[in-house]
C-alpha cells in the first residue's frame, strides 16, 4: 500500500524530491485512520509534514487506505539523510517551499526556458546559467540583488531545476532566509542543532533567498556565517539573493557583508520596455494555448509594456486578468477591454513622481527650505540635499538632464550630471546616505 502511494508521489512531487523526502520514510502503523510514518531526522519530520503532508495523505487515499491523518515522527527511517562524505551523494536535496505556493517545493514554472532575457537581467541570467552548469565553482557566492519582482527567485529556482535535471548527484538546497532562521530557531529549541549543522553542511549547492531578512537577527546571522564559511571552504557553491546590494543591507555584520561581496555581485536592473514586451509576448503565447479561440488585438501588449512599468509580477497579473476576463465575457482582447478591465492597475502605475514633489520631500527630509533647493547657496548643508534631489529626479522621472536643470533654478545640465555622479560616488561609501536615498525612493515610489 505504501509502495503504491510512494509510486504515485514520485509522479506528483517529482523524482528528486521523492528520493530525498519520500523514499526515506517508513510506514510503521496504519490504523484508526492514522498513518504513522517515520523519518530519520527531526528536520525531515518537520520538513515533510510541512511540505508533503497533504500529498502523502492524498496518495494514501488514492491507494485505497482509509486515512484521515498522517503523522510523521522521528524513527529509524530507511536511510540516513547525510551520507558519509566518502561515498558520492546520490540524492539531491530539493527542499523548497515558496510562500506564494505553500506545499509546492519549487515553482515548476520558474525555469530558464521561461525566463526572458533582456539587457537589464542578462548578466544575472548568465551568472545563474554558469552556476547551473554544475561545473567547478568559479565565483562564490553568486550574489543576486534587485527590486521586488525582477526575477531573483525565478533564477534561483531555475538553477535548482537545471541542476536536478543534469546533475542529480548534487545535493541542492534552496530556501528563503526566513526559513533558514525558522529551521535554526527550531533546531535550537529542540536541541537538534547538530542535525541542523550537519544538514546544511552536507549540501553541494546552497541557495538562500532574500538574505536581507537575517539582518539584525544576531544568532541567525552568526549561524549563517558559519554555514557559509564551512561550505565555501569545501568548495561548495552558494547562491544568495537580496533586495539590495550587500553594502546597503543595514544591520548586517561587517564580516558577513565582506564575505558576501567576495564572489560575484550582480544586480537585476529595473525592466525596460523591450524586456517587458518580451515577457508579455512569452506569457501571451502560453495563454493562447489555454484559451484557444481568444483574439488578442494588435497593440495591446505594447500598450501594457508602456504603461505598467513596476514589477514583473504586476505585469503578469495584468495579463492573467485580461485573458480570464476576456474569456469569461467572450470578448476579443482589445485596447478598450484592457483599459476597462485593468483600470486600477493602470491608475496605480500612472502615478508619476514629479520633480517638485521630489524637491519638497527631500527638503523636508533634510530640514532645509524648499526655496534653497533651487536657490544659489553653495553651503554643503544645502548643496548635498540638492544633489540628492537631482539624483532622485533623474532616477524617478523620465525628465532629461536639461529639463531637470531648468527645475533646479535654471542650472546647466552638466551641473546636474555632476551632482548625480557625486551622489553615486558617495553612496558607495556613505551608508547613511545610501539609506536616506533608499528611504526617499520608497516614500515616493509607493
Ligand atoms: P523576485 O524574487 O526578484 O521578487 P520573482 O523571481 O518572484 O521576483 O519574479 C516575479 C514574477 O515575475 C515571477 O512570476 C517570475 O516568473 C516573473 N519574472 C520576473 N522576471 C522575469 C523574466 N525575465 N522572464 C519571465 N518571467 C519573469
Ligand atoms: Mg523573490
Amino acid at each position: 500500500l505504501w509502495g503504491q502511494a510512494s509510486d504515485e508521489l514520485r509522479k506528483t512531487v517529482g523524482k528528486t524530491n521523492h528520493s530525498t523526502w519520500i523514499a526515506p520514510l517508513e510506514i510503521v502503523a496504519l490504523n484508526d485512520g492514522i498513518a504513522a510514518l517515520e523519518a530519520p531526522t527531526k528536520f525531515m519530520c518537520d520538513w515533510v509534514s510541512r511540505n508533503y503532508g497533504e500529498p502523502i495523505l492524498r496518495a494514501l487515499r488514492n491507494a485505497g487506505a482509509p486515512v484521515e491523518r498522517v503523522t510523521i515522527s522521528l524513527g529509524a527511517g530507511r536511510a540516513p539523510v547525510a551520507e558519509p562524505a566518502a561515498t558520492p551523494a546520490r540524492k539531491a536535496h530539493r527542499p523548497a517551499e515558496d510562500q506564494d505556493l505553500p506545499g509546492a517545493p519549487l515553482d515548476a514554472r520558474f525555469t530558464f526556458d521561461s525566463f526572458v532575457v533582456g539587457k537589464p537581467n542578462e548578466l544575472a541570467h548568465a551568472a545563474a546559467r554558469r552556476v547551473a552548469e554544475g561545473g567547478p565553482v568559479t565565483f562564490n557566492p553568486l550574489f543576486l540583488y534587485g527590486g521586488v519582482g525582477l526575477g531573483k527567485t525565478h533564477l534561483m529556482h531555475a538553477i535548482a531545476h537545471e541542476l536536478s535535471a543534469q546533475h542529480s548527484e548534487l545535493r541542492v538546497l534552496y530556501l528563503s532566509a526566513e526559513q533558514f532562521m525558522y529551521r535554526f530557531v527550531q533546531a535550537l529549541r529542540d536541541r537538534q542543532i547538530m542535525d541542523f549543522k550537519e544538514l546544511f553542511r552536507s549540501v553541494d549547492v546552497l541557495m538562500v533567498d532574500d538574505v536581507q531578512f537575517i539582518a539584525g537577527k544576531d544568532s541567525t546571522q552568526e549561524e549563517f556565517f558559519h554555514t557559509f564559511n564551512a561550505l565555501v571552504d569545501q568548495g561548495k557553491q552558494i547562491v544568495i539573493s537580496a533586495d539590495r546590494a550587500p553594502g546597503e543591507i543595514k544591520d548586517l555584520e561587517e564580516r558577513i557583508r565582506s564575505r558576501l561581496q567576495c564572489g560575484l555581485v550582480v544586480d537585476l536592473h529595473p525592466t525596460d520596455y523591450e524586456l517587458r514586451l518580451g515577457i508579455l509576448q512569452t506569457k501571451a503565447e502560453a495563454y493562447r494555448a489555454s484559451y484557444p479561440g481568444l483574439v488578442l488585438a494588435n497593440g495591446v501588449l505594447e500598450f501594457l509594456a508602456h504603461r505598467i512599468t513596476t514589477n514583473v509580477r504586476v505585469l503578469e497579473g495584468a495579463l492573467t486578468r485580461l485573458f480570464a476576463f476576456a474569456s469569461l465575457v467572450g470578448r476579443e482582447i482589445t485596447l478598450d477591454l484592457a483599459q476597462e478591465c485593468l483600470a486600477d492597475i493602470l491608475r496605480a502605475s500612472d502615478r508619476r513622481v514629479t520633480i517638485e514633489e521630489i524637491q519638497r520631500k527631500v527638503a523636508e527630509h533634510y530640514n532645509v527650505r524648499l526655496s534653497d533647493m533651487i536657490g544659489p547657496k553653495r553651503l554643503r548643508t544645502i548643496a548635498r540635499p540638492r544633489q540628492v534631489a537631482m539624483y532622485l529626479s533623474k532616477h524617478l522621472t523620465t525628465r532629461s538632464l536639461p529639463e531637470i536643470g531648468r527645475r533646479f533654478g535654471g542650472r546647466d545640465h552638466t551641473t546636474i550630471m555632476h551632482g548625480i555622479r557625486k551622489i553615486d560616488e558617495l553612496m558607495a561609501t556613505d551608508s547613511q546616505l545610501a539609506e536616506d536615498i533608499g528611504l526617499l525612493r520608497r516614500l515616493m515610489e509607493s
